[in-house]
């Protein structure tokens, strides 16, 4: 079945449900096909109108879900049929669940040294089918080649990068012709909250879509995001406009 793809500010994403990830998991993994994995929300939507690297990530990804209620307002309002969000979070669960299950292994990359290590134990605690091929900080004075080299000889089927935007969509789409998984994706904050670190918004917020609203104004690092959703808003629907009347 083809998918739907829409494009909100000249970024494409793709009318996924969460069942629909789950059992692409399940066929990428038996084929050993390639799955990207890309959370697609206001900022990297922004950020992807002026860097050229982030915009050719979100074009060749296989999966780019609606990870910010920003994107599934702006497609509803211009009778889009995106309508459901997808937290990163979440869809790194699936990967997981389906790990744990099939005993496969998992590569992180990404987070401060004590957090990877902590997200790391705790995820095998909770998944303990699952094995860990390998744990490289964000911090690292590898190189590149080395991290590559250090991945695929875990032989690791999953790699998960938590470098924060855009750094770990540039990372990714650098270098995932010459890595070995066949799922990939971009995690942003996600160690940070196995680790325990940090932790996810309380459930008022993730219900009502107001996770952001919290994650910003609960870190001063992201509160300029809060600025940022009305202009995306704006930006979005003139866009639409625009594409219209053409
Ligand atoms: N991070 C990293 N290396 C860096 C910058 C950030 O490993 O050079 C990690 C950071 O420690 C955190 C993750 O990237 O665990 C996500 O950072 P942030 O919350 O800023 O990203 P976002 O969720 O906004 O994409």
């Amino acid at each position: 079945m083809t998918r739907k793809v829409e494009y909100v500010l000249d970024t494409p994403v793709d009318c996924l449900t969460m069942s629909d990830i789950e059992s692409d998991i399940t066929k990428h993994m038996a084929q050993k096909k390639a799955m990207v994995l890309a959370s697609v929300n206001p900022q990297i939507i922004l950020m992807s109108e002026k860097n050229p690297t982030v915009k050719a990530f979100l074009q060749q990804a296989s999966h780019r879900f609606a990870d910010g209620i920003g994107v599934v307002k702006v497609s509803g309002w211009t009778n889009g049929s995106i309508n459901e969000r997808i937290a990163g979070i979440d869809v790194m669960e699936k990967v997981l669940e389906y790990s744990d299950a099939h005993h496969t292994s998992i590569f992180l990359y990404g987070a401060k040294p004590d957090v990877v290590k902590k997200a790391s134990d705790n995820i095998k605690l909770l998944y303990p089918g699952l094995s860990i091929a390998g744990v490289i900080d964000g911090y690292t004075t590898l190189t590149d080649k080395e991290i590559i080299n250090t991945i695929n000889q875990s032989q690791a089927d999953c790699l998960f990068v938590a470098l924060g935007s855009p750094r770990q969509e540039e990372w990714l789409q650098t270098y995932m012709p010459e890595l070995t998984p066949t799922i990939f994706q971009t995690v942003g904050g996600s160690f940070d909250v196995f680790s325990g670190e940090v932790k996810r918004a309380p459930e008022f917020f993730i219900k009502t879509n107001l996770e952001w609203v919290y994650r910003s104004m609960s870190n001063p690092k992201r509160f300029n995001r809060l600025f940022q959703a009305p202009l995306f808003i704006a930006k979005g629907l003139m866009w639409h406009q625009k594409q219209s009347k053409e």
